[in-house]
């Protein structure tokens, strides 16, 4: 049987919170929109950050609205605060994803707050979540990030992390992720983190955020998936980064994710041909952008088919 994984493409908000360019408004739009039409059933679309901090999410408002006239997909936000929260409440995001660190030095780098500040921040959005009308639905997902190590603290202990998942899933979050945002992260660490995280969330722990830094984003996706994960974070051609943490680079690639994946059996929905296509739109609004990808340079092997 076809086992379906969910990815989450999160170029619009990873992707280009670290790009040097504003992407125009129009391109983020036809990217977006492309994304979905190549059959991604999740997109994170944008980042409901001040724009003063970082400008590229000035138009998050307009484009998480336009997301919401997109067919088949779910869209998410990043929310850094309850602000963030009720602005993405207002435009009708499925799901909203409130970044908490394991780290302290990156917390208060990332969202200016303590530890403990940011899961107190979490309680208010879940009340906000919980105030919402009678069937008007947000999911509040809590990411742990910096959760294998952080390029300001050092080494991040699991027993943190651990604590932290019991502490998110006791505050009311829907779901919660696991994040190296530095790409400090190795396949046997990755296992054992969330064999030992879905011991204490169980399914609600359900998706795994990896950057490549040092090569090893499809292997720790790989460890996820053994360990019971069936969502995954990923970005086209690689972009992304958290900006509040430095030496951060791109995420896992999803062209080459999607092509790992149906290679291996599983569903993913997604049309290469269509993909690649995202891809053009994307090279096309980021002039001198890295982009990454070998699955985009080298093409699907002879004869290749996708999973049913
Ligand atoms: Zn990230």
């Amino acid at each position: 049987m076809t086992k379906a994984i969910t990815i989450s493409e999160v170029g619009p908000r990873d992707g280009l919170q670290n790009t040097k360019i504003f992407m125009p408004t129009d391109a983020k739009k036809r990217w977006i929109a492309a994304l979905a039409a190549a059959g991604l059933r999740e997109i994170e679309v944008c980042s409901f950050v001040n724009p003063k901090l970082i400008p590229q999410f000035a138009d998050a408002a307009e484009i998480a609205a336009f997301a919401m006239t997109l067919p088949n997909i779910q869209v998410v936000a990043l929310v850094p605060n309850l602000k963030g929260a009720e602005r993405a409440a207002e435009t009708g995001v499925h799901k909203i994803s409130l970044p908490i660190s394991a780290s302290e030095a990156h917390s208060k780098s990332n969202v200016r707050k303590t530890v403990d500040e940011q899961v107190d921040e979490l309680k208010r959005i879940v009340a906000l979540r919980d105030a919402l009308p009678a069937g008007r639905k947000m999911e509040v997902n809590g990411g742990i990030s910096t959760a294998f190590g952080c390029t300001l603290q050092g080494e991040v202990p699991q027993a943190d992390v651990l604590r932290l998942v019991e502490r998110i899933a006791a505050a009311g979050a829907d779901t919660i992720s696991i994040a190296d945002t530095v790409g400090y992260a190795n396949p046997k660490q990755v296992r054992e983190m969330f064999v030992e995280a879905r011991r204490i969330a169980g399914p609600k722990l359900d998706a795994a955020h990896f950057h490549n830094t040092r090569g090893l984003g499809l292997a720790n996706c790989m460890a996820a998936l053994e360990a019971g994960v069936t969502a995954l974070d990923s970005s086209m051609a690689g972009l992304g980064g958290c900006p509040y943490a430095p030496g951060a680079s791109g995420n896992v690639i999803t062209e080459d994710l999607v092509f790992m994946l149906e290679a291996m059996g599983y569903s993913t929905g997604v049309d290469f041909d269509k993909l690649i296509a995202a891809r053009r739109i994307l090279e096309e609004a980021l002039p001198g952008a890295e982009f990454h990808g070998h699955l985009a340079k080298a093409g699907l092997p002879k004869g290749f088919k996708e999973a049913a």
